[in-house]
């Protein structure tokens, strides 16, 4: 079968691979789509150490075949994700008590397992989750990685109905945590990025107010309009994003963070201890939220925005990436049948 394998040159080859026999507990996807993530470019860049010879991609969705001895949890038919949390030990005090992502021997797909990004997939049955009916293939594929990590972004900003949340980044992820904030948690969403075309789609999505950090002070604004936001979810990749969520929130609230950019961020201590303000990283999600966030794309109130190319467009599709040129996310189509 066909997969996409990280090289020594850091590019993708499209090469054959056969895969070993099933072991217990493990189940055999064939691959209907799988999500090109940011993720996967520093993989195949090695940013993260050298994965020479992996298979890539964690955003993958594809249909049961076959399963191994002792899988109780898919039969043949069901449809999977393929998931950057792939396990977890299942024992540790983070696997048993909700926070199974945090797993110290946690293994990710598509960097210390093989992944999605082929025509087939060994997957462990347990933590392959199930894709709702109702849900089509590639925008589950989307949900798996970028849906499932803004749902649980926004949930553990622990907002409510009504109350203000301020999203910091409109890109990709920025856009599936604003329909997730709205049309989930029904807060009230207020859209900070640099890029004006971002915040014209925002508004258009249904942001109650937008605002370009470029031109603007957003934590001023955020401040003055509404008294600051009860919470602020940041997935932009800049250290400036994460300096003015801090500042954007009201006393007793809680900032999120999802991007990753290299820097340390700019935290007064005063403002901390006097108002009482939380920061938080939020890492992915465990199979329970993915299965809630599937579910929400089932119901409609998550639509991704996702656009498919053939597998031998993975390389021109992580030159755009780097030239920031993607809008939405660029899904491989491995034959997707079901919807
Ligand atoms: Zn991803
Ligand atoms: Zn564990």
């Amino acid at each position: 079968m066909k997969a996409a394998v990280a090289t020594k040159d850091h590019k993708v080859a499209i090469v054959d691979k056969t895969l070993r026999p099933l072991r217990h507990g493990e189940a055999l996807l064939d691959m209907e789509c799988c999500g090109v993530c940011h993720t996967d470019l520093h993989v195949k860049n090695a940013d993260y150490g050298d994965k020479t010879g992996v298979i890539l991609g964690h955003e993958g969705i594809g249909i049961v075949k076959e399963v191994g001895p002792g899988v109780t949890s898919l039969k043949v038919g069901d449809r999977a994700s393929v998931a950057w949390f792939f396990k977890g030990c299942g024992h540790c005090e983070y696997c048993v008590s909700g926070n199974e992502t945090l797993c110290r021997s946690v293994e990710n797909a598509g960097y210390t397992v093989d992944g999605g990004m082929a025509e087939e997939c060994i997957v462990v049955a347990d933590y392959a989750v199930k894709v709702p009916e109702g849900l089509g293939s590639a925008e589950a594929s989307s949900i798996t990685c970028a849906g499932v990590t803004t749902y649980k972004g926004v949930k553990v900003s622990g907002i409510k109905p009504g109350q203000w949340i301020a999203l910091y980044g409109a890109g990709g992820l920025g856009n599936l945590a604003m329909q997730y904030a709205k049309n989930v948690f029904n807060a009230k969403v207020i859209v900070v990025d640099v890029v004006d075309g971002q915040l014209e789609l925002a508004k258009s999505m249904g942001a109650d107010m937008t605002i370009n950090s470029r031109n603007e002070d957003a934590a001023k604004i955020i401040q003055e309009k509404c008294g600051g936001a009860h919470a602020a979810v940041v997935t932009a990749v800049a250290k400036a994003a994460f300096d003015s969520a801090v500042n954007s929130v009201r006393a007793g609230g809680r900032v999120v963070a999802i991007g990753l950019p290299p820097d340390a961020m700019s935290l007064s201590i005063p403002r901390l201890v006097f108002d009482g303000i939380q920061v938080v990283g939020s890492l992915v999600g465990t199979r329970e939220d993915l299965a809630e966030a599937f579910q929400f794309g089932a119901e409609g109130k998550v639509v991704p925005k996702v656009t498919m190319r053939p597998l031998e467009d993975i390389n021109d599709i992580f030159d755009e990436m780097e030239q920031g040129k993607i809008r939405g996310r660029m899904v491989i189509d491995f034959g997707s049948k079901a919807a």
